[in-house]
């Protein structure tokens, strides 16, 4: 099996201040991003929010328009593609069509005038697990295996970063998901840094160890997938991964390390140190909480519900059964639609559409916002 260490830091991709402008448009302002050599580093955003411009920048296809792009300790800013220690892996497979699968991972060690190419070639080749298909054409594979050929074929000069723009955009959901756990085993196998191009929050949340949430051509926040998810800073991250509730909220006063706050269902308690806004008494908060924490009792039960939790009184607008759990609709004081996700394990037949009922949540699974950002 071929793997390649690489016990420097050769593999640290510093983006410092660099931007892109074309002509009055800014599609990256200045940023700085630093990704650790060995990770698996995810540029998450919608269309248009500049992520594919910055793979660009890393690859050398595209000129920052200012700051500079260090892989190691070497400036490549002004390196052209080919000099850079990277190679990037695109949607369109671009595979060689009249070559077989050997002689397409081959081309780049040939090109170098590598004459003894065999034994690297089959080892990429059984990294992919593509060993059986060597001597297939390309039209003879799947989509899921010509990514996989590709990819195999942007290892075999052993780069020190791999750059992967939406490499999986092309194939069905089922074989999306099967590449994106491929991708993780053969990235954790050979050790070097990938940095993949996504909108697709549940990939990168799948693949990455660190995932930047980009949007309007800025870092939104960085973070691990578990981070962004539990713990969002804006109300552009908090609703692009996965559903938020946010409640509407003003600072009351502090008690210890919590927040309590005025909403119009009530008091609510916030842990200060999960709250991005500010906690000035009177400021203004959106309380967030994410529908599969929130528990729902019916309203003749409420008298069971543990103290120090936050609490709403709300009604069943609607429930969808979707096998695992059931998606509410709850009609609240604080928000005409409040999802909640209840395991159907705990499911009480009495939480029918048009049931008086209460919902509550621990504190520490609550995040404030600042209330003065636009809610996306
Ligand atoms: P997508 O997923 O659709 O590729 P993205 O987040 O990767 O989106 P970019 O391709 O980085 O976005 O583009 C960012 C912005 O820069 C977009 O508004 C795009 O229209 C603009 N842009 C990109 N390339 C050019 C160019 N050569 N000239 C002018 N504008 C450009």
């Amino acid at each position: 099996m071929t793997t390649m260490t690489t016990p420097d830091n050769s593999g640290d991709v510093r983006l410092s201040g660099i931007s892109k402008t074309y002509g009055a448009f800014t599609a990256v302002h200045p940023l700085d991003l630093t990704v650790p050599q060995g990770s698996f580093f995810a540029l998450l955003g919608a269309s248009g929010c500049g992520k594919t411009t910055t793979l660009r920048m890393i690859a050398g296809l595209e000129e920052p328009s200012s700051g500079t792009v260090h892989l190691g300790d070497q400036d490549v800013t002004h390196l052209p593609p080919y000099k850079r220690p990277v190679n990037t892996v695109f949607q369109s497979y671009a595979l060689f069509p009249h070559l077989d699968i050997f002689e397409n991972v081959a081309f780049g060690l040939r090109r170098r005038g590598i004459k003894s190419v065999k034994k690297q070639v089959e080892d990429m080749l059984e990294l992919v697990q593509l060993g059986e298909q060597a001597r297939k054409k390309p039209h003879q594979l799947s989509g899921g295996q010509q990514q996989r050929v590709a990819v195999a074929r942007a290892l075999i000069n052993h780069p020190k970063v791999l750059l992967l723009d939406e490499p999986l955009g092309a194939l069905d959901l089922k074989l999306r998901r099967q590449m994106q756990l491929e991708l993780k085993r053969i990235q954790t196998e050979v050790g070097i840094t990938f940095v993949h191009v996504t909108h697709d929050q549940e990939e990168a949340m799948t693949m990455a160890d660190t995932v930047a949430v980009m949007n309007a051509g800025r870092v939104e926040q960085l973070g691990s997938p578990a981070d962004l998810y539990e713990n969002p800073n804006t109300t552009f991250v908090a609703n692009f991964l996965g559903t938020s509730n946010l409640i509407e909220a003003e600072v009351d006063s502090k008690s210890g390390d919590d927040i309590v706050l005025k909403a119009a269902g009530g008091k609510l308690v916030l842990p200060e140190a999960r709250c991005s806004a500010p906690t000035t008494t009177g400021g203004k908060v959106l309380v967030g909480i994410r529908p599969e924490k929130i528990s729902l009792t019916h309203a003749d039960d409420a008298g069971d519900i543990p103290d120090g939790r936050n609490r709403l009184t709300g009604k069943i607008a609607d429930a969808s059964f979707i096998g695992v759990s059931t998606q509410y609709v709850i009609d609240s004081p604080v928000c005409d639609e409040l999802a909640v996700y209840v395991q159907n394990v705990e499911r009480d037949g009495r939480l029918v559409p048009g049931a008086d009922v209460v919902l509550h949540w621990s504190p520490a699974h609550t995040f404030g916002l600042d209330a003065a950002q636009d809610i996306d």
